[in-house]
């Protein structure tokens, strides 16, 4: 293990006991679950490797990490993404100005995912959109490990997991390692997407996590007013910023099942604080300042 274990806090929120695990504050060049993406390729060598070919969008959390990665293991990093807005061009924030600091090499392209991996060679790592991938394995064994020994050392009875999915390769992996139940929501699709992602990474529906929806159905990176409110209602109360793409929808649909689940509950902060920069100023563009109060 290179990480040195995150904390696990204990809060109450809405008058609710919930204990979060602050992978967020994992490292000071990654964070969260992109940190353990990346781990396997921390602690291997790759004596023939010059670069780290990937894609996705302008502003993915993903595309940040690995973008550390490169600049720490000396490769070049070769990012493929559909568009960047004039917009984001002349005003550059978040991921896409981190990454590209870091040296990232961006190309537009129409076809990303085949552009990326028709570069693969043997001097060449690529990586599939968002990490799902089975290297993620190794960093997020890591994770349940830290958390059965967090959970020992607190002495929680009963407990189970809460996070939100994108591609669902963090929730598949812990669920993996873990003797208790994962519960976790799609972001990006509706269940049968999640489970069409969890089939590509692992055959075993043994260990596929537990899915929860709301009444609502939230599309995938759109903003929402009440999105925002929750995110700030967590940060007023809890003092725990969390990432305004993926976690206001967690939070939402994990409340609304939350009377189902039997337990305590253990929320894990994947990351992601970089690309709030950029998901605030989408935020104040769209709404008008009493909104977001
Ligand atoms: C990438 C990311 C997710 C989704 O992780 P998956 O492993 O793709 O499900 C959730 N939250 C944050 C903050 C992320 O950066």
């Amino acid at each position: 293990m290179i990480f040195t274990p995150s904390p696990l806090e204990k809060h109450h929120f809405r008058d609710e006991l919930f204990y979060i695990k602050r992978d967020d504050l994992l490292d000071v060049d990654f964070s969260g679950n992109k940190a353990r993406k990346v781990e396997y390729y921390l602690v291997n060598d790759f004596p023939k490797i010059k670069q780290i070919v990937s894609f996705g969008s302008n502003q993915s959390n993903a595309m940040y990490s690995l973008s550390v990665l490169a600049k720490m293991k000396g490769w070049r990093f070769i990012y493929f993404c559909d568009h960047v807005s004039i917009f984001l061009k002349e005003n550059p924030i978040g991921n896409y100005k981190y990454a590209l600091g870091n040296g990232m090499e961006l190309r537009l392209s129409n076809d990303k995912c085949s552009d990326a991996n028709s570069l693969d060679n043997d001097k060449t790592i690529i990586v599939q959109e968002g990490g799902r991938q089975n290297e993620a394995e190794v960093g997020l064994k890591n994770l349940a490990l830290e958390l059965i020994s967090d959970i020992k050392k607190e002495n929680i009875q009963n407990p189970y997991l809460f996070l939100p999915s994108g591609t669902g390769t963090t929730a598949l992996f812990l669920q993996k390692y873990l003797p208790f139940k994962v519960f976790t929501c799609s972001t990006v699709g509706d269940d049968l997407y999640l489970k069409a992602q969890w089939n590509m990474v692992d055959k075993n529906i043994d260990i596929y996590p537990n899915i929860l929806n709301s009444k609502k159905k939230y599309h995938y990176g759109k903003l929402y007013a009440e999105a925002y409110k929750i995110w700030k209602e967590l940060k007023d109360d809890m003092r725990v910023e969390f990432d305004l793409l993926y976690d206001p929808i967690g939070w939402i649909k994990f409340l609304e099942n939350k009377k189902k689940l039997k337990g305590t509950p253990i929320y894990i902060h994947q990351g992601g604080l970089k690309g709030n920069e950029s998901m605030k100023a989408r935020y104040e563009r769209k709404f008008d300042k009493i909104t977001l109060i």
